[in-house]
């Protein structure tokens, strides 16, 4: 396998810094670039180098490959919510694609050939399967979908142009926590079901399902849920399977089984031993009846099963927001003294800092000789 550091953009967000904490325990060196926008420098391992930048920084990321050798990049750094991406659509594609294309050009500049890339179930958009395989249609129905599917398609391409291998997972729903309870889920506001409804049963708050009158065994969506820790567990796979010189592939990872949001609802009741005050509210917009994966590819290629299931996952994720009642506390822009002690310090190098103003550049130019040629002004 070859010797040298993995990379991990976005390492202190939710599912990042599980991976990276896994990462460490399986004996790799990690670098964490992380610019700790929606990220927490607790989150991190403290085994973990860390640099606070931001992925689209090229020169940032030169000096970073310049300075280690970097092996494989784990890509996370991204945004993942689906109705602020109708609202929001250019800073969608641009943390979640123009992101991938500087990682992309850094990696190819710099010899590195392996990325494990964080993608999505909602690149399938709505579809009629019970049990959605990796070669089912894929029809986003958002931009966030869209921008994630753009990032898979380039980064394929640069697989056939630069072999640059990839493992591009598509998560179903993930949840749960450290089992220690150290690190876990922590948005300013949570809207994901599981921290939902455990907040809702720690607090005695109200939560609502959204629509009953879904083709489902009870009327309400079912989803395909699976553990934070097992998702983690995978991503070590797939960068081991890419740095053995295995081939490139694109893998689900969820749990070929399916809960209804009542059945979440009626679990998080009995794992925390209050009942959940909830009522039923109209339909989300966008929510499919019902998304299971099937996840046969990931047995095959990477011999991963998850290992944790439903109450665990409402278990560990209880236990986190026992412990941590105000999740990682203030951040803000001010970085606590110990954590100042374990950044490392780069400067973006001077050359790929302009690169984009070269690109630009180097487009205007072409147009101006367009123009003279073709007699336009
Ligand atoms: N959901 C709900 N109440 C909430 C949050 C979510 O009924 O407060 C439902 C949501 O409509 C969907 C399911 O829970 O049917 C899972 O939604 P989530 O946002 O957790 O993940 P998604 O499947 O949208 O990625």
């Amino acid at each position: 396998m070859e010797e040298g550091k993995i990379l991990v953009t976005g390492g202190a967000g939710y599912i990042g810094s599980h991976a990276v904490r896994q990462l460490v325990r399986a004996g790799f060196q990690v670098i964490v670039l992380d610019n700790l926008s929606t990220g927490h420098i607790k989150a991190v391992d403290p085994q973990a180098e860390l640099v606070i930048g931001d992925v689209r920084n090229l020169g940032l990321l030169d000096s970073v490959f310049t300075r280690n050798k970097i092996v494989g990049v784990m890509q996370f750094a991204g945004k993942i919510i689906v109705p602020e991406s109708v609202s929001h659509p250019l800073s969608y594609y641009d943390d979640n694609f123009t992101a991938v294309i500087s990682i992309l050009r850094a990696m190819h500049t710099h010899n590195c050939h392996n990325i494990v890339f964080s993608s999505t179930a909602a690149v399938y958009g709505t579809s009629k399967e019970p049990s959605i395989t990796e070669e089912a249609p894929l029809h986003p129905e958002s931009p966030y979908g869209f921008s994630k599917l753009a990032a898979e398609r380039l980064i394929c391409d640069c697989e056939k142009a630069y072999g640059i291998k990839h493992c591009i997972f598509r998560y179903f729903n993930v949840a749960g926590a450290s089992e220690d309870g150290s690190i876990g889920e922590a948005h300013p506001v949570e809207t994901h079901l599981i921290p939902v409804t455990v907040n809702a049963a720690l607090t005695g708050r109200e939560m609502k399902i959204f629509g009953n009158d879904y083709q489902t065994r009870d009327g309400t969506n079912l989803r395909d849920y699976i553990h934070v820790l097992d998702l983690a567990d995978a991503h070590v796979l797939g960068m081991k399977m890419l740095l053995e010189g295995k081939d490139s592939a694109i893998i689900n990872l969820g749990s070929d089984k399916g809960y209804t949001n009542k059945e979440i609802v009626e679990t998080v009741g009995e794992v925390t031993g209050h009942p959940v005050n909830w009522t039923y509210g109209p339909r989300r917009a966008g929510d499919a009846d019902s998304i299971v994966a099937s996840n046969k590819k990931a047995k095959e290629l990477l011999g991963w099963a998850p290992k944790r299931d439903l109450r665990q996952m409402i278990q560990d994720d209880v236990n986190w927001r026992a412990k941590h009642p105000t999740l990682y506390g203030r951040q803000g822009n001010k970085i606590p003294s110990e954590d100042k002690k374990r950044l490392l310090n780069y400067t973006a190098s001077r050359h790929y800092s302009s690169f984009y103003e070269d690109i630009e550049n180097h487009d205007r130019d072409r147009l101006r000789k367009l123009r003279e040629t073709n007699k336009l002004n």
